[in-house]
């Protein structure tokens, strides 16, 4: 079994401008793989297609409200609402992560996180400080964290390097969700990438706060060796229940192999391996937990041989 914790999902030039796509994907070769590939394709069809030829049985997808920090509110935009046409597509196969610009409007952040979880049964939330501008710890922010504590409702949220440029470093440090932290203890928080390149910082705060997560979202760029060792440093410190699989776009082929390839590198390393069932929690039951998914078995297709 495999979730997926990390897939954002949006039609190009609807709600991605090419040029924003373009500046964001430039590093890993320029191209948004499947945005642009199968154009006949509707973006839940092209998921699935996506989930069926790499082996992933559940994608969590995510919105994003970017429009305020760019002239003329011209910043990308998927709508929450989007979710629900791409999730209908192939229901049991996608987990819905909403998303908000909070200094749009707090108050009607907060009505708007309550709509879809209440209504539409989201499943998280994510915040994207370096995208939006702001920083976490900014306690105009607090009925939203506490929105998310009162409806058991894990907040995802971008820390760490974008190639994006109009997303300020200032605001990608791991350490600023320490104040969120401590005032939320309850508040499930999933720091995305593991914050890189500020991994030892993300390891503090994680090993710090008990309902403090990670997701390896974009590590597929690192590749197997540094990507283990990570994995193996953050379960042996922080425990295996605080790591979840996440691949970003542009990386999920890549990343599955990646994971599943770990007890070679251990191998080749000389090192213990991770046990099978630490990773089943990566790979599934973490985000199972904290998106309460309940996975239904065989919903993939048996992959390569019929879909390549
Ligand atoms: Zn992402």
């Amino acid at each position: 079994m495999i979730i997926d914790c990390h897939v954002h999902a949006g039609e190009l030039n609807k709600h991605y401008p090419v040029w924003w796509i373009e500046e964001l994907y430039r590093v890993w070769g320029g191209v948004h793989q499947w945005t642009y590939d199968r154009p006949t394709m509707s973006v839940g069809e092209r998921l699935v297609y996506q989930m069926d030829q790499v082996g992933i049985d559940v994608m969590c997808i995510m919105t994003s409200d970017h429009r305020r920090v760019y002239p003329n509110d011209a910043g990308p935009y998927t709508p929450n609402d989007f979710m629900l046409e791409v999730k209908a597509v192939a229901p049991d196969r996608f987990a819905l992560t909403g998303s908000v610009d909070p200094f749009r409007d707090i108050q009607g952040s907060v009505r708007e996180i309550e709509r879809c979880i209440k209504q539409h049964g989201f499943n998280a939330f994510k915040l994207y400080p370096s995208y939006d501008h702001f920083d976490p710890r900014d306690e105009r922010l607090n009925p939203v964290y506490e929105k998310l504590v009162e409806l058991d409702v894990p907040m995802q949220v971008h820390m760490g390097w974008t190639p994006c440029k109009n997303a300020p470093m200032k605001f990608q440090h791991p350490y600023l969700l320490d104040d969120v932290g401590a005032r939320f203890p309850e508040l499930k928080v999933v720091i995305a990438h593991v914050g890189w390149p500020w991994v030892e910082e993300c390891l503090a705060v994680v090993a710090k706060w008990e309902n403090f997560h990670v997701d390896f979202a974009y590590w597929g760029w690192f590749g197997a060796e540094m990507t283990f060792q990570t994995v193996k440093r953050i379960g042996d410190l922080c425990g295996y229940d605080k790591l979840c699989f996440g691949s970003e776009n542009s990386h999920t082929h890549m990343a599955v192999g990646m994971f599943q390839s770990f007890g070679d590198v251990a191998n080749k390393l000389g090192v213990d391996p991770i046990s099978p069932e630490n990773m089943e929690k990566i790979m599934w039951k973490n985000t199972a937990r904290l998106w309460k998914i309940k996975p239904k078995a065989g919903v993939k297709k048996k992959a390569a041989a019929e879909t390549s």
